[in-house]
Protein backbone atom coordinates (compact mmCIF):
# COMPACT_ATOMS: atom_id res chain seq x y z
CA UNK A 1 0.00 0.00 0.00
CA UNK A 2 1.58 3.09 -1.19
CA UNK A 3 1.47 6.28 1.76
CA UNK A 4 0.84 9.66 1.53
CA UNK A 5 4.50 10.46 0.32
CA UNK A 6 5.08 7.53 -2.26
CA UNK A 7 1.22 9.28 -4.13
CA UNK A 8 2.66 12.26 -4.08
CA UNK A 9 5.72 11.78 -5.38
CA UNK A 10 3.93 9.48 -8.06
CA UNK A 11 1.29 12.51 -8.89
CA UNK A 12 4.16 15.49 -8.05
CA UNK A 13 6.01 13.13 -10.93
CA UNK A 14 2.85 13.30 -13.43
CA UNK A 15 2.66 16.97 -12.84
CA UNK A 16 5.83 17.51 -13.88
CA UNK A 17 5.96 15.18 -16.83
CA UNK A 18 2.48 16.63 -18.49
CA UNK A 19 4.15 19.61 -18.37
CA UNK A 20 7.08 18.63 -20.01
CA UNK A 21 4.96 17.15 -22.35
CA UNK A 22 3.21 20.61 -22.92
CA UNK A 23 6.48 22.38 -23.20
CA UNK A 24 4.73 24.37 -19.97
CA UNK A 25 6.75 25.51 -16.39
CA UNK A 26 5.71 23.19 -13.47
CA UNK A 27 5.74 26.90 -11.79
CA UNK A 28 2.93 27.78 -13.61
CA UNK A 29 0.34 24.87 -12.71
CA UNK A 30 -0.89 25.52 -9.14
CA UNK A 31 -2.68 22.23 -6.65
CA UNK A 32 -5.72 22.49 -4.60
CA UNK A 33 -5.60 19.88 -2.36
CA UNK A 34 -9.06 18.74 -1.95
CA UNK A 35 -9.74 17.38 1.81
CA UNK A 36 -13.26 16.47 1.46
CA UNK A 37 -12.91 13.03 2.22
CA UNK A 38 -10.81 13.78 5.91
CA UNK A 39 -11.70 14.47 8.89
CA UNK A 40 -10.43 17.68 10.46
CA UNK A 41 -8.35 15.40 12.42
CA UNK A 42 -6.71 13.81 10.15
CA UNK A 43 -5.76 17.00 8.11
CA UNK A 44 -2.68 17.67 10.05
CA UNK A 45 -0.30 14.69 8.20
CA UNK A 46 -1.70 16.20 5.01
CA UNK A 47 -0.49 20.08 6.02
CA UNK A 48 2.83 18.65 6.56
CA UNK A 49 3.06 17.87 3.08
CA UNK A 50 3.57 22.01 2.72
CA UNK A 51 0.09 22.12 0.60
CA UNK A 52 -0.83 25.26 1.23
CA UNK A 53 -4.20 25.80 -1.04
CA UNK A 54 -7.29 23.35 0.12
CA UNK A 55 -10.14 22.88 -1.21
CA UNK A 56 -13.61 21.86 0.76
CA UNK A 57 -17.16 21.62 -1.56
CA UNK A 58 -18.91 21.50 1.64
CA UNK A 59 -19.93 24.76 3.69
CA UNK A 60 -19.78 22.80 7.34
CA UNK A 61 -16.43 20.41 6.41
CA UNK A 62 -15.26 24.42 5.58
CA UNK A 63 -16.18 25.62 8.67
CA UNK A 64 -15.31 22.61 10.95
CA UNK A 65 -11.68 22.53 9.10
CA UNK A 66 -11.00 26.47 9.30
CA UNK A 67 -11.52 26.41 12.64
CA UNK A 68 -9.16 24.25 13.63
CA UNK A 69 -6.29 24.82 11.11
CA UNK A 70 -7.41 29.04 9.63
CA UNK A 71 -3.56 30.27 9.42
CA UNK A 72 -1.98 26.79 8.17
CA UNK A 73 -3.42 27.04 4.41
CA UNK A 74 -5.40 29.35 1.99
CA UNK A 75 -9.14 28.10 1.67
CA UNK A 76 -10.43 27.78 -1.83
CA UNK A 77 -14.23 26.69 -1.76
CA UNK A 78 -15.00 24.35 -5.26
CA UNK A 79 -18.54 23.00 -4.45
CA UNK A 80 -21.76 24.74 -5.30
CA UNK A 81 -22.37 27.56 -2.81
CA UNK A 82 -26.14 28.02 -1.66
CA UNK A 83 -27.01 32.14 -1.08
CA UNK A 84 -28.34 31.36 2.40
CA UNK A 85 -24.42 29.99 3.32
CA UNK A 86 -22.46 32.93 1.98
CA UNK A 87 -22.55 34.71 5.29
CA UNK A 88 -20.37 31.31 6.74
CA UNK A 89 -17.92 31.43 4.64
CA UNK A 90 -16.90 35.13 4.18
CA UNK A 91 -13.64 35.95 5.95
CA UNK A 92 -12.26 32.81 5.41
CA UNK A 93 -12.42 31.43 2.13
CA UNK A 94 -9.85 33.17 0.14
CA UNK A 95 -10.59 31.85 -3.72
CA UNK A 96 -14.30 30.73 -4.87
CA UNK A 97 -14.28 28.81 -7.67
CA UNK A 98 -17.92 28.19 -8.45
CA UNK A 99 -19.18 31.40 -8.98
CA UNK A 100 -22.50 30.10 -11.11
CA UNK A 101 -25.25 32.79 -10.87
CA UNK A 102 -25.12 36.52 -10.29
CA UNK A 103 -27.55 36.48 -6.88
CA UNK A 104 -24.75 34.87 -5.73
CA UNK A 105 -22.38 37.23 -6.54
CA UNK A 106 -24.58 40.00 -5.07
CA UNK A 107 -24.90 37.92 -2.47
CA UNK A 108 -21.00 37.89 -1.70
CA UNK A 109 -21.11 41.50 -2.62
CA UNK A 110 -23.24 42.50 0.25
CA UNK A 111 -21.35 40.40 3.04
CA UNK A 112 -17.99 41.14 1.52
CA UNK A 113 -18.57 45.13 1.34
CA UNK A 114 -17.09 46.15 4.67
CA UNK A 115 -13.69 43.89 4.09
CA UNK A 116 -10.84 45.31 2.36
CA UNK A 117 -9.68 42.69 0.09
CA UNK A 118 -11.98 41.60 -2.91
CA UNK A 119 -12.70 37.65 -3.43
CA UNK A 120 -10.51 36.09 -5.92
CA UNK A 121 -13.31 34.19 -7.78
CA UNK A 122 -13.45 32.10 -10.86
CA UNK A 123 -16.34 31.57 -12.88
CA UNK A 124 -17.66 28.04 -13.23
CA UNK A 125 -18.61 27.20 -16.67
CA UNK A 126 -20.74 24.50 -17.95
CA UNK A 127 -19.03 23.39 -21.17
CA UNK A 128 -20.62 19.89 -21.20
CA UNK A 129 -23.61 20.97 -21.02
CA UNK A 130 -24.68 18.67 -18.55
CA UNK A 131 -28.01 19.25 -17.06
CA UNK A 132 -26.83 17.86 -13.59
CA UNK A 133 -24.14 20.60 -13.73
CA UNK A 134 -24.08 23.63 -12.22
CA UNK A 135 -22.29 26.90 -14.10
CA UNK A 136 -22.92 29.67 -16.65
CA UNK A 137 -23.20 28.94 -20.10
CA UNK A 138 -20.99 29.39 -22.34
CA UNK A 139 -23.12 31.90 -24.62
CA UNK A 140 -23.76 33.62 -21.30
CA UNK A 141 -20.31 34.09 -20.56
CA UNK A 142 -19.63 37.35 -21.89
CA UNK A 143 -23.12 38.78 -20.34
CA UNK A 144 -22.39 37.61 -17.23
CA UNK A 145 -18.79 38.89 -17.04
CA UNK A 146 -19.73 42.08 -16.94
CA UNK A 147 -22.36 41.92 -14.84
CA UNK A 148 -20.10 40.95 -11.98
CA UNK A 149 -17.27 43.26 -13.21
CA UNK A 150 -19.63 45.66 -11.28
CA UNK A 151 -19.10 44.64 -7.67
CA UNK A 152 -15.82 45.39 -5.64
CA UNK A 153 -16.02 42.93 -3.69
CA UNK A 154 -15.36 40.09 -6.69
CA UNK A 155 -12.51 39.56 -8.46
CA UNK A 156 -12.71 37.41 -11.49
CA UNK A 157 -9.49 35.82 -11.81
CA UNK A 158 -10.65 32.76 -14.25
CA UNK A 159 -12.91 30.19 -15.65
CA UNK A 160 -13.42 27.17 -13.72
CA UNK A 161 -15.04 23.37 -15.33
CA UNK A 162 -15.50 19.85 -14.56
CA UNK A 163 -15.63 17.61 -17.16
CA UNK A 164 -18.24 14.67 -17.37
CA UNK A 165 -17.34 11.48 -15.36
CA UNK A 166 -15.94 8.95 -17.27
CA UNK A 167 -15.63 11.07 -20.51
CA UNK A 168 -13.26 9.61 -23.35
CA UNK A 169 -9.72 11.41 -23.69
CA UNK A 170 -11.06 13.14 -26.59
CA UNK A 171 -13.89 14.63 -25.25
CA UNK A 172 -12.65 15.37 -21.77
CA UNK A 173 -9.89 17.50 -24.22
CA UNK A 174 -12.77 19.25 -25.76
CA UNK A 175 -14.55 20.44 -22.62
CA UNK A 176 -10.54 21.77 -21.28
CA UNK A 177 -9.78 23.45 -24.65
CA UNK A 178 -13.19 24.75 -25.16
CA UNK A 179 -12.89 26.70 -21.45
CA UNK A 180 -9.05 28.07 -22.73
CA UNK A 181 -10.98 29.30 -25.72
CA UNK A 182 -13.04 31.15 -23.53
CA UNK A 183 -10.73 32.14 -21.50
CA UNK A 184 -8.68 33.33 -24.28
CA UNK A 185 -11.29 35.29 -26.37
CA UNK A 186 -13.23 36.77 -22.48
CA UNK A 187 -10.45 37.02 -19.88
CA UNK A 188 -6.77 37.13 -21.49
CA UNK A 189 -4.38 36.92 -18.07
CA UNK A 190 -7.57 34.66 -16.63
CA UNK A 191 -6.23 31.34 -15.12
CA UNK A 192 -8.31 28.10 -15.42
CA UNK A 193 -8.95 25.85 -12.50
CA UNK A 194 -9.88 22.67 -14.30
CA UNK A 195 -8.31 18.82 -13.67
CA UNK A 196 -8.96 16.43 -11.34
CA UNK A 197 -7.78 13.26 -10.49
CA UNK A 198 -9.18 11.32 -13.41
CA UNK A 199 -7.96 14.11 -16.01
CA UNK A 200 -5.24 16.37 -14.32
CA UNK A 201 -3.13 15.41 -17.01
CA UNK A 202 -5.07 16.25 -19.91
CA UNK A 203 -6.03 19.29 -17.94
CA UNK A 204 -2.03 20.29 -17.69
CA UNK A 205 -1.57 19.28 -21.44
CA UNK A 206 -4.96 21.99 -22.07
CA UNK A 207 -3.18 24.90 -20.49
CA UNK A 208 -4.72 24.16 -16.73
CA UNK A 209 -3.38 26.84 -14.45
CA UNK A 210 -5.36 25.31 -11.19
CA UNK A 211 -5.71 21.34 -10.84
CA UNK A 212 -7.98 20.25 -7.93
CA UNK A 213 -6.71 16.93 -6.36
CA UNK A 214 -8.49 14.81 -3.94
CA UNK A 215 -9.46 11.42 -4.40
CA UNK A 216 -5.84 10.13 -6.30
CA UNK A 217 -3.77 11.77 -3.15
CA UNK A 218 -5.70 9.87 -0.51
CA UNK A 219 -7.66 6.96 -1.57
CA UNK A 220 -6.61 4.43 0.85
CA UNK A 221 -5.71 6.97 3.24
CA UNK A 222 -9.47 6.22 4.93
CA UNK A 223 -8.10 3.68 7.63
C1 LIG B 1 -14.16 16.44 -5.14
C2 LIG B 1 -13.84 17.51 -6.09
C3 LIG B 1 -12.60 17.55 -6.71
C4 LIG B 1 -11.54 16.49 -6.50
O1 LIG B 1 -11.98 15.32 -7.07
P1 LIG B 1 -11.06 14.01 -7.10
O2 LIG B 1 -11.61 13.22 -8.21
O3 LIG B 1 -11.21 13.37 -5.78
O4 LIG B 1 -9.68 14.46 -7.36
C5 LIG B 1 -12.34 18.60 -7.57
N1 LIG B 1 -13.25 19.55 -7.82
C6 LIG B 1 -14.47 19.55 -7.25
C7 LIG B 1 -15.43 20.64 -7.57
C8 LIG B 1 -14.81 18.53 -6.37
O5 LIG B 1 -16.01 18.52 -5.80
Amino acid sequence: MMDLQHRWNDVSQRIEAACVRAGRSVSDVHMVAVTKYLEAVQMQKWLQFGWTHVGENRVESLVDKWDTFSHQATWHFIGSLQRRKVKEVIGKIDYLHSLDRFSLAEEIDKRLDTIVSPLKCFIQVNISGEKSKHGISPQELEDFLGDVANFFSIQVIGLMTMAPLHASERDTRGVFRELRMLRDRLLTQGQLSMGMSQDFEWAIEEGATWIRLGSILMTEEQD
